[in-house]
């Protein structure tokens, strides 16, 4: 298949400190757990574009000021000046002008809050999550900063389901986690095969190993659906799965200004507990024919 992807980069925002059960609900509860907050850079044949844009840089000066006392007291940033967006962009020599598209998985501040930064690109999300995001249900309002995403600045791309934005990236919608989440395939990379950015459809490995989606949810029976949608596509196409918010795994990629390369098969292949998960024993040669 033919791709306009030539390297991956993964950068960091720095860090959230959340209680665990939000991770995985019913383990490691009251437990703080300290995740990585990442996003991903695409040089591709047609101008670079960013999935996702991370925490809202004023994070770097005062988390109180830029999220409220009460979103950054529930999620504890830490996030320097090397983890600007610009910063993070020139490890690669990439200046912000350079960035010609931004695709969102979706517009939760961890994800959103550096849109503003990046004026002169198109800004892609779904439609559902737009509207969501613009005018969340007070139950689920907490995590959308509207000051990361309400500026006249930005010119928006609203998607509708499966989309496929050029050659080799291709949008699948995984809702549940929020109405309009979306996450980004990349089919057949030069260097790392095909690499799947799941978002916050899959905050970790343990989500798919023990069949249970993050605890926060729109609609938890669409967010199940969403983490089986991402395994069976996963194996059908030995893709490397990038979640969203796991330490272990993140100290295991490379990152910006080294570009990502194919990952160890164990670490690409987890994934396949999740297979078990909806399938059963697909490798039994008796099973379901
Ligand atoms: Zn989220």
């Amino acid at each position: 298949m033919k791709t306009i992807v030539r390297q991956i980069f993964v950068m960091s925002s720095g860090t959230l400190t959340v209680e665990g059960s939000t991770l995985v609900p019913g383990t490691s509860f009251g437990q703080p757990k300290t995740i990585p907050v990442q996003y991903f850079l695409l040089e591709t044949s047609k101008g670079y574009i960013l999935v996702d844009t991370g925490n809202d840089p004023d994070v770097i000066t005062d988390a109180v000021a830029a999220w409220g006392a009460d979103l950054a007291g529930a999620s504890n940033p830490v996030m320097n000046a090397e983890h600007h967006p610009y910063a993070q962009l020139g490890l690669c020599g990439v200046d912000a002008k350079d960035v010609r598209m931004v695709i969102y998985t979706h517009l939760h501040h961890d994800h959103a809050g550096a849109a503003r930064f990046f004026p002169d690109a198109l800004h892609v999300v779904q439609k559902a999550e737009h509207r969501w995001a613009f005018t969340p249900d007070r139950y689920f309002g907490a995590p959308y900063n509207q000051s990361d995403f309400r500026h006249d600045t930005l010119n928006w791309q609203l998607a509708e389901g499966d989309w496929v934005i050029q050659p080799g990236i291709h949008l699948v919608s995984t809702p549940g986690h929020t109405p309009g989440h979306q996450s980004i395939v990349l089919w057949d990379t030069p260097d790392c095969g095909t690499v799947i950015l799941a978002g916050d459809a899959i905050n970790c490995r343990e989500n798919i190993e023990k069949d249970i989606p993050g605890g926060l949810t729109s609609d938890t029976a669409a967010a199940v659906s969403s983490l089986h949608r991402l395994s069976a596509l996963a194996s059908v196409s030995d893709a490397s799965m990038l979640v969203s918010h796991e330490a272990g795994f993140f100290e295991l990629l490379p990152k910006a200004p080294h570009a990502l390369k194919l990952l160890d098969p164990e670490v690409r292949r987890y994934y396949e507990a999740g297979i078990r998960h909806i399938y059963h024993d697909a490798a039994d040669p008796d099973h379901l024919l």
